[in-house]
C-alpha cells in the first residue's frame, strides 16, 4: 500500500475491539473457486466457494477467517465422503470453525461454502463506492479484510490460486486479478457472467474485484497489456498514468532478472479509497488524486507524486506479490523494498525530477521519525488486525528503504541488484523472511550485510557518528564514535547501549575519493592517507545515520558547502546540523548563520529542507516578541534567491525552476510576511477560482493557502463553493487543504462541520488534520476534534485508532500534550499504545527545543 503522510494519519481500515488470532495449522489451501454476485442497488452480495485444501493432520474441525459474513451452508468433502459442517462463528477472533461428525483424513479435501454479505460503506473488504452518478462494488483487503468478502485462510503465508467468477449487470463490466476468459449471458435476466483466468499462487490480501461501468485507456510495454481504468467521465485524466506505467514497466523488466510476472497490468481508480493505492496482483487500485492528472492544470509535484505512487505499487508486483513476507512482522520486506525501488525508474524516465535528491529527503524523513525515544524496531511483532495495521508506518516504509539504500551503496549497486535477483528467484510465488534476504546479500557480496541489517532491523533508533580528525604529517588521524541519536537532550546525554556495524563513507576533504570504514565499536581511531583539513562522514549521503563534527571542521566545510558538496550531500548537511540544534549541541544562531552560506542554493530539494526548518522555527520556536525580527530574517535570507529566480515563469525554463520559484514565493509570504507577495497570492487565488488553467500550476495551491491565512469568511465561502464544483482531484485537494489555513476559529468549526457532513467523502476525513496543524487555531481545532470524535467514529463505524492517535504527536505544549494523552487513553483504541508513547515523546522533544534554543534565537535575531 502507499501511505502518504496525511493519508496515513486518518486511514480508515481498522476495526474496533477485534482480537485477531492466527489460524491453527490443520489445513492448507491450494486453490479457491469463487463466484460472487454483487447487487449494487441493495448493496449486498452472495458468494459461493470451493476451497481445495490439504488436510495436514486428521481433524474434525477446520478453522478459517470470516467476519461480517452470513454463512448459509458449509460442507467438506474428503476421502470420498461429503459431510455437512456445523459452523461456529467467533466474531472477536474473526474466525469460523467448520465442524464435521467424522474426522477428516490427511490428504486432499474440498470445502464448499455458500455465504452472503453487505457491500459496506467503510472502505474495506467488499464495499460500495459512489460517484455522483452511480455505485460501484470494489475491494480493499490488505491487511486482514479478505475475510470480510469470503471465508478464507487470510494469512499471507497461505498462498493459493484464485479462480474468480463475477455475475454482474449487463451494462457493467468487472476487473479482477486475471483477464476475462469468458463472458456469457445470465444467469437470469439482465446479468452476465464473467470468468477470470486463474491467478498465480498469491496471498488472499492481494485479491481484487471491481464492478461498474469502468472505461480503460489501453497500452502496453514488453508484450504486457497495460490499462488505466476509470469512471467514464475521468478518462481524459488517465493518459499520464499510462505513459508513466509503460516506462516504469520497461525499467523494472530491465532491472529484475524475472520480467513482470503476470499476464496483464491494470491500474483502476474509483471514488472512496482509504489508502493512497493498493498493489493487488495485476490490478492496482488507486484513490483519484494518486492516479488522475489533468494535462491542462496539473502541477509539477502532482505529476511526480502520481508517478511515484505508480512506481511504488508496480515495485510491489515483485516485492510483496511475487515474494511475500511470511508474516506481518516483516511487512518492511514489502513496504521498505517498494519505497526503496520506486525512485529508480523515475530517475531513468525523468532525470530532471532529481529522484536521487528526493531519496535523500526520504532518508531524512525516516531519521526524524526514528529519533523518538520510544520508536519501534523495523521488525516488530503483531498479531491482532489493529496491531498489524499499526505496522504500516514510517519505520516500515522510510526507515527500511533507507537501510536498504545504505547497504546498496556499501556493496555497490550492481552487486546488490544481483543479490536482489537471487533472492527473488529463490522465493518467487512463495514467502520469505528478513533472514532470507540479508543472508542472500551477504552471500552475493561477501560483506557482512547480515550483521549490518540485523542490527538496524532489530535495534530501535539511529546512530549519530561523531568525527574528530587531525593532520599527522602526510596522514589524517580520524576518530569516529557512535551513539544512539535521540531528539531528547537528557536521554542523549544519558548514553545508550545500542551498537551498530555502520558502513561509514568518509570523504577526506574536497577532490579525494571517498573511502568506507565499517565502524563496529563505540569508538575507533585510524589513519587516512594525505592531510585533510576536514573529513565528511556521509559521502554520497546514503548512510542511515546522523553525523557531527568539531566546530572548526564544520566551519571549514560549511564555508565551501556550495562548491564542494553534491546536491545529495547538500540536502543532508543542513538536516544533520538541525538534529544537533534540537538537542542543544549546536546553537540555533550558528545554524542560521550556516543557512546564510546556502543563500545561493539552486537545487530545489536542498531549498525544501531549508524551508522545512524555517517553518519549524516559525511555528514552534519564535517567541512572540521576536516574530517581526524573524520575519525580516526570513526575507533577508530568501530574497536574493527570489531575485535570481525572477518573478514570472520563463518560457522553456526547467519545470523544477518554476516549482522552486513557487516554493520561495510561499516561504516569503508565509514566514517572511512579505506584503507584496501576500497581495499577489490573493490575486492569484482569485484568478485561479475564475480560470484554473490560467494560473501557474505550481503556485496555485500555495496561493490559495496564503490567501486563506490572510482571509475572512467571505473568501472561505468562495472556497467552499469551488470545492463543490472542482473538476480535478488536485483542484479539490487545494481547496480542502486551504480551508484549514484560515485563522478564524469560527471557520475551523465550519471546516469540521463540512468535512464530517455528507458533502465530503469518508476517504477525505484526513482534512481535519489541516486545522489541527494550523498553530493559530490549534487549541480550538483540538476542542472541535474531541467534541466531534463520536461523529468521526460513527462515520467510519470503527475506530481507526492507529490513524487518529497520531494526532497526539502534533502539539508543542504541555497542556495539549497532557490533554490529548488523556483523551486518547480514555478512548481505548486498539493498536494505539505505542503511537501514543511516540506522540508524547514528539511533543516533549518540541517543548525541549524551545526551552533550549528560544533564548539563543532571541539573541541571534536581536544582534
Ligand atoms: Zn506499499
Amino acid at each position: 500500500m502507499k501511505r502518504i503522510l496525511a493519508l496515513a494519519l486518518m486511514s480508515l481500515v481498522v476495526c474496533l475491539c477485534v482480537r485477531g488470532q492466527r489460524l491453527p495449522e490443520t489445513a492448507v489451501p491450494e486453490s479457491y473457486d469463487l463466484t460472487f454476485a454483487p447487487n449494487l442497488e441493495k448493496a449486498t452480495f452472495t458468494g459461493d466457494e470451493t476451497i481445495h485444501v490439504r488436510i495436514v493432520k486428521p481433524a474434525s474441525v477446520v478453522t478459517l477467517n470470516a467476519v461480517e459474513l452470513e454463512i448459509q451452508e458449509a460442507s467438506i468433502t474428503a476421502g470420498g465422503e461429503t459431510q455437512k459442517a456445523a459452523v461456529t462463528l467467533d466474531t472477536p477472533k474473526e474466525q469460523a470453525a467448520l465442524t464435521v461428525g467424522r474426522a477428516l483424513p490427511e490428504g486432499p479435501a474440498e470445502i464448499h461454502i455458500r455465504f452472503a454479505g453487505v457491500l459496506n460503506g467503510k472502505l474495506r473488504g467488499f464495499y460500495l463506492s459512489k460517484s455522483q452518478r452511480r455505485s460501484y462494488a470494489v475491494t480493499q483487503f490488505e491487511a486482514t479484510d479478505a475475510r470480510r468478502a469470503f471465508p478464507s485462510f487470510d494469512e499471507p503465508a497461505y498462498k493459493a490460486v484464485f479462480r474468480i467468477t463475477l455475475i454482474v449487470d449487463t451494462g457493467d463490466t468487472a476487473i479482477s486479478n486475471g483477464r476475462i476468459i469468458s463472458d456469457t449471458p445470465g444467469p437470469g435476466e439482465g446479468k452476465h457472467n464473467l470468468k477470470f483466468s486463474p491467478s498465480p499462487k498469491m496471498s488472499s490480501y492481494l485479491v481484487a474485484m471491481l464492478v461498474g461501468d469502468f472505461v480503460c485507456r489501453e497500452g502496453g510495454a514488453d508484450g504486457i497489456p497495460i490499462r488505466v481504468c476509470s469512471l467514464p467521465e475521468q478518462k481524459e485524466m488517465t493518459g499520464f498514468a499510462l505513459e508513466a506505467s509503460e516506462n516504469i514497466l520497461k525499467y523494472y523488466d530491465s532491472y529484475y532478472a524475472i520480467k513482470y510476472p503476470y499476464e496483464k497490468l491494470d491500474h483502476v481508480v474509483f471514488p472512496d479509497f482509504a489508502a493512497g493505492a493498493m498493489e493487488n496482483v495485476g490490478t492496482i487500485t488507486y484513490r483519484d488524486v494518486a492516479l488522475l492528472i489533468d494535462p491542462k492544470t496539473a502541477s509539477y509535484d502532482a505529476k511526480q507524486q502520481v508517478a511515484a505512487v505508480i512506481a511504488h505499487e508496480m515495485a510491489h508486483q515483485w516485492f510483496g506479490d511475487l515474494v511475500t513476507m511470511k508474516w506481518w512482522n516483516d511487512i518492511w520486506l514489502n513496504e521498505g523494498f517498494a519505497t526503496w525501488m520506486a525512485m529508480k525508474p523515475l530517475e531513468s524516465w525523468k532525470p530532471e525530477w532529481n529522484a536521487k535528491q528526493q531519496e535523500i529527503q526520504e532518508i531524512l524523513g525516516a531519521l526524524v521519525n526514528d529519533s523518538v525515544a520510544s520508536v519501534r524496531t523495523i521488525r516488530a511483532n503483531a498479531d491482532t488486525p489493529a496491531d498489524i495495521q499499526a505496522l504500516f508506518d514510517g519505520i516500515a516504509y522510510g526507515k527500511a528503504a533507507s537501510v536498504l539504500r545504505m547497504v546498496e551503496a556499501y556493496v555497490g549497486p550492481e552487486v546488490f541488484r544481483k543479490g536482489v535477483n537471487a533472492y527473488l528467484a529463490k522465493h518467487a510465488y512463495g514467502n520469505a523472511t528478513a533472514e532470507d534476504f540479508w543472508s542472500q546479500i551477504s552471500e552475493t557480496s561477501g560483506k557482512p550485510v547480515d550483521q549490518i541489517m540485523k542490527s538496524f532491523t532489530e535495534q530501535p533508533g539511529e546512530p549519530l557518528v561523531t568525527v574528530k580528525s587531525a593532520c599527522r604529517g602526510d596522514k589524517t588521524q580520524v576518530t569516529l564514535t557512535q551513539e544512539r541519536y535521540v531528539a531528547d537532550a537528557a536521554k542523549l546525554a544519558a548514553g545508550s547501549h545500542e551498537l551498530w556495524p555502520i558502513p561509514v563513507n568518509l570523504q577526506p576533504s574536497a577532490n579525494k575519493r571517498p573511502v568506507y570504514h565499517l565502524l563496529r565499536q563505540k569508538e575507533e581511531t585510524f589513519e587516512l592517507p594525505g592531510c585533510s583539513p576536514w573529513v565528511y562522514a556521509n559521502a554520497g549521503s546514503r548512510g542511515y545515520y546522523r553525523s557531527s563534527y568539531e566546530p572548526a571542521a564544520f566551519a571549514k566545510m560549511s564555508a565551501e558547502v556550495e562548491k564542494t558538496f553534491s546536491p545529495e550531500e547538500r540536502v543532508r548537511i543542513p538536516s544533520d546540523a538541525w538534529a544537533l540544534v534540537r538537542v542543544g549541541r549546536m546553537s540555533i544562531g550558528d545554524y542560521l548563520k550556516f543557512l546564510q552560506n546556502m543563500q545561493g542554493e539552486k537545487s530545489r530539494e536542498v531549498v525544501q529542507v531549508m524551508i522545512g526548518h524555517i517553518q519549524g522555527i516559525h511555528d514552534e520556536l519564535v517567541a512572540p516578541a521576536d516574530r517581526l525580527a524573524f520575519e525580516k530574517w526570513v526575507r533577508d535570507l530568501m530574497k536574493p534567491m527570489a531575485r535570481d529566480l525572477g518573478e514570472m515563469p520563463v518560457a522553456g525554463e526547467p519545470a523544477e525552476r518554476q516549482a522552486l520559484r513557487a516554493d520561495v514565493f510561499e516561504v516569503l509570504a508565509k514566514y517572511g510576511r512579505d506584503p507584496e507577495r501576500i497581495e499577489k497570492a490573493r490575486a492569484t487565488a482569485g484568478q485561479y477560482m475564475k480560470a484554473p488553467e490560467s494560473v501557474d500550476a505550481d503556485l496555485a495551491g500555495k496561493a490559495l493557502g496564503i490567501a486563506a491565512q490572510n482571509g475572512d469568511a467571505a473568501l472561505y465561502d468562495q472556497y467552499v463553493a469551488h470545492l463543490k464544483t472542482a473538476k480535478t482531484p488536485e483542484e479539490y485537494g487545494h481547496y480542502l487543504q486551504a480551508l484549514g489555513a484560515f485563522p478564524d476559529p469560527a471557520l475551523a468549526k465550519r471546516t469540521f462541520d463540512l468535512v464530517l457532513g455528507p458533502e465530503v467523502k469518508n476517504q477525505d476525513l484526513f482534512a481535519l488534520y489541516f486545522p489541527l496543524i494550523n498553530y493559530e487555531i490549534q487549541p480550538v481545532a483540538w476542542d472541535l476534534f474531541k467534541s466531534n470524535f463520536p461523529t468521526i467514529l460513527k462515520k467510519v463505524d470503527s475506530a481507526d485508532g492507529v490513524g487518529f492517535a497520531q494526532v497526539a504527536s502534533i502539539f508543542c505544549n504541555a497542556k495539549l500534550r497532557d490533554d490529548s494523552q488523556k483523551f486518547f487513553a480514555e478512548q481505548n483504541l486498539p493498536g494505539t499504545k505505542r503511537i501514543l508513547e511516540n506522540g508524547k515523546d514528539n511533543v516533549n522533544a518540541c517543548i525541549q527545543v524551545r526551552d533550549l534554543q528560544q533564548k539563543n534565537l532571541s539573541a541571534y535575531l536581536g544582534k
